[in-house]
This record gives structure tokens, C-alpha cells and sequence, in this order.
């Protein structure tokens, strides 16, 4: 096991900068996800840890080697990656054994590591078929079974589970994590899917166009958020961003509606312009000042999200549990209570809470 460290990285393929300046440290043991939309970033940075992508600037380490020139296979580093990537022609059994053998490990050594694994994965009656045999979870088993039997001290996944359909994807989140916890091996993770990196990550580093915007507990970044980027990244459906001002008795006014700030008015000045966030689930319906009209309304079970329309014509979503009492076409009130707020700079997007003034949710 080891700790791994990003320091100043920064990747250029040709003149297009695709990762600025990465400072950023996995802790040994830890399980770190990688999370931000397609294309940011983020399996250039996997493949930069790995070896198999060149640095431009700054250096990696990992434990306390400089490993920013070493080769791949200098890196102790045991990668799984959304397309599997196994050998056709190979058994099960064999593709488990290929790194191992190629290094030179002994059968006897191989054999109990392989029924180790194999026990550990659930894949034992699997290890004599062929890849093609398989379905895509037990495939991804057998990739995972591949990384673990290498004893690595680093373990990257990129998009695991991007290939598997919802529900088992939901399965091999938890298998993963229990993994985890099995092992204690530092992991980085990475995906593309905020409710993969909320549910799995200890802790999420969230990464826009090669930037790395936040680092932090997944609770702590959904109760935190230090820009609208990330609060509107985080959570489904997003948070609800308003547009308006501060009055003089520390109401936020804006889209016809009047939320008054309570604690938070702190952090602004009457009169200055700011952006108000939401989460649909703190939205409470049927009181407030300001009305707004409800559009569609979509059940599920035992949930409904409600779109509704504000006087300035925009949209904003709210998450309520049970059956929901208004109907689409009624006007009703809406409301939040303060320590659900989060203010944001009208021009750098940026959070105005400064920490004094965040009131701090249960964990
Ligand atoms: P992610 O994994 O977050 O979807 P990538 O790390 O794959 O993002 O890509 C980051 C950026 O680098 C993208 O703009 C992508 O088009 C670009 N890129 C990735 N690989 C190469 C490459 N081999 N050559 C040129 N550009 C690349
Ligand atoms: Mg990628």
C-alpha cells in the first residue's frame, strides 16, 4: 500500500493544455474518486499515474519514489478499465495468472493466489470458461480478480462499470466498496456519474477542463459546494440556481419570489446581486412569499419531482416524498429554510459562505 501524490502536474498533448497544475494527494489506503463530465481529464490523469501517458510538467509520486519517468511496470500499480480488456483465447484461469507469470511467480504461488481471489470475487465455477462465456459483470469480476491477485500498492479503475447495465452496476458499487475494505489498498476511481462518486468515494475530486475544482468528503461537497459548478454538479436532480438581489432586510428577491437569508445575511451586503442555490429537496412547497406555477409533475413511487415555473420564466425542481398535494397548472408558494441556502458570487460563481457562517449539518 501507498500514498500517491500529484504535484503540479500539468499535460499538454500539442499545445492543447488538457490538465493544469494538479496538486493532489491520495492517502494510503484510501479509496479516492475521480469524478467530472467526459472529456475533463480524468483518465489522463489515471494514465499519467500509470505510466502508459507521459508528464509535461510537475511530478508524481507514489509512496516516496519519483515515479513521473519510471515505466509502468516499475510503478506497482494494478489497473481495471472499462472495457476489461481480457485475452480471448485464455481461460479465466489464465488471464488471472498473466501478470503473475510473467513475473516470474511460482505455480504453487499462483494457484492459491488465483483460488483466493476467485473465492473472494464469487468466479471459482467460472475459472476454466473463456472471456466469450461470460456475461459482462462476471467479466468485469475476472478484471478485477486480475488487479487483485497482483498484490499492487496502488489499484486505479477507469469507468469500471460504465458497461454494465443499472442494476448490476448498483451490485458491483457495493462489491467494490466491500472490496475496499477487504483490502485497505489505496484506489483511485474513476467515473463520470456523480451518484457513483457520492455513494463510493471516501472522499471526490471533482475536475473541470483539467482543473481540479474540489476535494472532499461527498457529504462535505454536497453540503458544501465551493462553486455553482460543483453544487449544480452534485445531486439529481440538480440544485436550483436563482438569479436576484439582497434587500435591506436580508431577503433574497429574485425570479417574483422572497427568501429571507437568516444567518447567511452575513456573508452579503443589501443590494449586492448574488445567486441563490436550492436543492430540489430542500424546496418546501405550500409556504413562502412569491408564487410560482406548477408544470409537470413526474410520480416515482414513492418520490415526485415537480417542475415549476417562475414569474421570470425560468424552471425550478423540487423533491417530494409521498404523494404530491398539487396538481400541473396550480399556483402554489414556495420556501427554504436558511440553513439549506447557499449563496454564490453573482460574476466568479464562487460560494459566499465563508465557514463562519455555514451552519454544519449532521454527517
Ligand atoms: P475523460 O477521461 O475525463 O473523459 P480524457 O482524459 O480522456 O477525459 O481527455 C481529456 C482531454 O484530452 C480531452 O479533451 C481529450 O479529447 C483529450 N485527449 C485525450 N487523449 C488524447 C490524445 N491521445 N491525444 C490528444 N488529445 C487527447
Ligand atoms: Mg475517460
Amino acid at each position: 500500500m501507498a500514498r500517491v501524490v500529484f504535484e503540479n502536474v500539468v499535460k499538454f498533448y500539442g499545445s492543447m493544455k488538457v490538465i493544469h497544475d494538479l496538486d493532489l494527494t491520495v492517502d494510503e489506503g484510501e479509496f479516492l474518486v475521480l469524478v467530472g463530465p467526459s472529456g475533463c481529464g480524468k483518465s489522463t490523469t489515471l494514465r499519467m499515474l500509470a505510466g502508459l501517458e507521459s508528464v509535461s510538467g510537475g511530478r508524481i509520486f507514489i509512496g516516496d519514489r519519483d515515479v513521473t519517468n519510471a515505466e509502468p511496470r516499475e510503478r506497482d500499480i494494478a489497473m481495471v478499465f472499462q472495457s476489461y480488456a481480457l485475452y480471448p483465447h485464455m481461460s479465466v484461469r489464465e488471464n488471472v495468472a498473466f501478470g503473475l507469470r510473467n513475473r516470474g511467480v511460482d505455480a504453487a504461488k499462483i494457484a492459491s493466489k488465483i483460488s483466493d481471489a476467485a473465492e473472494m470475487l464469487q468466479i471459482t465455477p467460472l475459472l476454466d470458461r473463456r472471456p466469450r462465456d461470460l456475461s459482462g459483470g462476471q467479466r468485469q469480476r475476472v478484471a478485477l480478480g486480475r488487479a487483485i491477485v497482483r498484490d499492487a500498492g496502488v489499484f486505479l479503475m477507469d469507468e469500471p462499470l460504465s458497461n454494465l447495465d443499472a442494476q448490476l452496476r448498483v451490485n458491483m458499487r457495493t462489491e467494490i466498496i466491500e472490496l475496499h475494505q477487504r483490502l485497505r489498498s489505496t484506489t483511485v476511481y474513476v467515473t463520470h456519474d456523480q451518484t457513483e462518486a457520492m455513494t463510493m468515494g471516501t472522499r471526490v475530486a471533482v475536475i473541470r477542463d483539467g482543473r481540479l475544482i474540489q476535494v472532499d468528503a461527498a457529504q462535505k461537497l454536497y453540503t458544501n459546494p465551493r462553486n455553482v459548478f460543483v453544487a449544480t454538479f452534485i445531486g439529481s436532480p440538480s440544485m436550483n440556481i436563482l438569479t436576484g438581489v439582497v434587500d435591506e432586510d436580508g431577503n433574497f428577491r429574485g425570479a417574483g419570489l422572497v427568501v429571507p437569508l437568516g444567518p447567511l445575511k452575513a456573508a452579503v451586503t443589501p443590494g449586492q446581486k448574488i445567486k441563490l442555490g436550492i436543492r430540489p429537496e430542500h424546496l418546501q412547497i405550500g409556504t413562502g412569499q412569491g408564487q410560482v406555477r406548477v408544470g409537470t409533475v413526474e410520480l416515482m413511487g414513492d418520490e415526485a419531482i415537480l417542475a415549476m415555473h417562475t414569474q421570470d420564466g425560468g424552471t425550478i425542481r423540487a423533491k417530494v416524498y409521498g404523494k404530491p398535494v398539487v396538481k400541473s397548472g396550480e399556483t402554489v408558494a414556495v420556501s427554504a429554510e436558511p440553513r439549506h441556502l447557499h449563496l454564490f458570487d453573482i460574476a466568479t460563481d464562487e460560494s459566499l459562505e465563508r465557514a463562519d457562517f455555514i451552519i454544519q449539518e449532521e454527517a
